[in-house]
């Protein structure tokens, strides 16, 4: 099963050096990626699937498109209703649906049931808001009398989706729900180890009674996704993974003249301000690092706090840390869940091993973990140089850094420094101070006193490496049409 993760390069590495590493220099990329469904917590094959045939690609492309060209006509009304049937279906099923994620990637059920829940909410927030955000906006033109035109959000065909497997229907619905609110229809390559979710979310479609073609998962492999990115038919190309994926298929986007967005790493900063609240800071920082077992884009990964408070952080954050509680992610009790596989396992633990080969200190938290499932402890690495590689790297995992700076201007300096720019945060007992520091961190989000900020109605993307373009809300919905400007106005006049 094809992973990167965890192989991530870093700053000091220069591009020509790690692209080859990604296969940037054979673009059809491997033909081996296997649909599989391994489950986390018994390491049991629960399904495989077949990989897409050629000619099931061109159904594929062929399906969509047709379904394009009268869904483009189809007013708004209908639009929202067909978006509020399946938000409807997936509520009414919520517990079909939600255990698939559990068996897919590991994650607890108790999350599971919360993503199924925030998919609802994405779904319904298009279904109520799109009509309004995409309504025709009237303008005055200076150039002549009586001027004027009109700007007009119209759909633009098919958008190509690739999704990764952190959150296998929320990455689908943020990305769905606002392409056929706009008129556009959706074909999708999931992660190759969540089939299940892939084919759930498919099923669920059909469930709703939404028409044929509005939305297609390919099991396609990665030269099939190279090819259907060039196909004419498909006029949008829109990626959340990993940085190496980014650079690959937003070259194949570029190369075809399609506009991309690109949703990939971070390594985002929390910094604890000398006037923060400290015990509280430590348990959001320790949520923030460890839901999803810390496999979130928008996780804390860096907890950069100042030498006045960082003791007492340190020691309330390994407390905080050492309350979770792993064990069978489908028991509500279980807090701290295995990770997605047993190779993202592997390659973390190496990544950390080459952070202390290269001077940092880890610090394993020991807590009881099963005997079987991929669960890793939580470790904390401290003592980390700028010339560690791990400076510059996102952990996807339970990988903690933790760096003791001197001040709010070392702390920025710090969390600057990254070469991602996703997300961040700032602990602070005062909220203008907080907004401050906020306005000069380099990042695409930064939230006050709490680890992050989503949902359906917070626009969410970075900047740097982290890719470009911005999902949900009336942002994501005008990242895909074609905005057309209508003149107006008698030019005999
Ligand atoms: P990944 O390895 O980049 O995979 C993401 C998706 O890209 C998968 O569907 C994968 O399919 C596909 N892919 C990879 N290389 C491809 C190629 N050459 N051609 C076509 N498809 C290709 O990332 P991941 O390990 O699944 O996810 C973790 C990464 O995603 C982390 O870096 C995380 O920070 C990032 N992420 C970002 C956001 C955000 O909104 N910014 C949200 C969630 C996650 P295969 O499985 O077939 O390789």
């Amino acid at each position: 099963m094809a992973r990167s993760a965890c192989d991530r390069n870093d700053a000091e590495i220069p591009v020509k050096h790690w692209l080859p590493r990604f296969g940037l220099d054979e673009p059809n990329g491997s033909d081996d990626v296997a649909y599989t469904s391994i489950n986390p917590y018994t390491e049991q094959i629960e399904q495989e699937f077949a990989n897409a045939t050629d000619a099931e690609v061109e159904q594929a492309l062929a399906s969509a498109h047709a379904a394009q060209l009268s869904w483009r006509e189809t007013d708004h009304a209908e639009r929202s209703r067909v978006l509020a049937a399946i938000a409807d279906r997936l509520e009414a099923d919520r517990e079909i649906y939600a255990p698939v994620l559990t068996a897919d990637m590991g994650k607890t059920i108790v999350e599971a049931r919360a993503e199924v829940d925030n998919c609802v909410r994405i779904l319904r927030w298009y279904a109520d808001h799109a009509a309004a955000e995409l309504a025709p906006q009237t303008r005055p033109s200076a150039n002549y009398k009586g001027g004027h035109y009109q700007v007009v959000p119209s759909p633009l065909g098919i958008v190509y989706i690739v999704e990764p497997w952190n959150f296998p229907y929320y990455q689908i619905a943020r990305v769905l729900a606002p392409q056929l609110a706009a008129g556009n229809t959706v074909i999708l390559k999931h992660a190759s180890n969540v089939p299940r979710a892939a084919a759930a979310w498919q099923q669920l479609m059909l469930d709703a009674g939404a028409p044929e073609g509005l939305f297609t998962n390919l099991f396609a492999s990665h030269a099939q996704s190279a090819r259907i990115i060039a196909d004419d038919r498909v006029r949008g190309v829109a990626l959340t993974g990993s940085e190496a994926a980014g650079a690959i298929i937003a070259g194949q986007a570029a190369a075809a003249l399609k506009k991309s967005t690109m949703e990939l790493g971070g390594a985002d900063a929390l910094i604890v301000l000398e006037d923060a609240d400290v015990e509280l800071a430590a348990k959001w920082a320790a949520f923030g690092r460890h839901r999803n077992s810390g496999q979130v884009c928008v996780s804390s990964k860096r907890m950069i706090v100042v030498d006045a408070v960082y003791d007492r952080f340190a020691a309330a954050y390994r407390a905080e840390v050492a309350k979770l509680v792993a064990g069978d992610p489908l028991n509500e009790q279980t807090t701290f869940a295995p990770l997605s596989s047993a190779g993202a396992r592997t390659e973390l633990l190496e990544q950390v091993d080459r952070a202390v080969a290269a001077g940092a200190t880890a610090e394993t938290v020991d807590i009881a973990l099963p005997e079987h499932g991929w669960f890793m402890a939580p470790v904390i690495l401290t003592d980390i140089a700028e010339d560690n590689p791990a400076y510059t790297e996102e952990f996807f995992g339970p990988v903690t850094q933790l760096y003791r700076v001197a001040d709010e201007q070392e702390a920025v300096a710090v969390a600057n420094s990254s070469p991602y720019g996703l997300g961040g945060s700032v602990f602070t007992a005062d909220e203008q101070r907080g907004l401050a520091v906020g306005a000069r961190l380099d990042t695409g989000m930064v939230s006050i006193n709490r680890p992050s900020l989503g949902g359906a109605d917070v626009p969410f993307g970075g900047t740097k490496r982290s890719g470009y373009g911005r999902e949900l809300t009336e942002l994501g919905l005008l990242e895909f049409v074609n905005l057309k400007v209508i003149g107006l106005g008698d030019i005999n006049g």
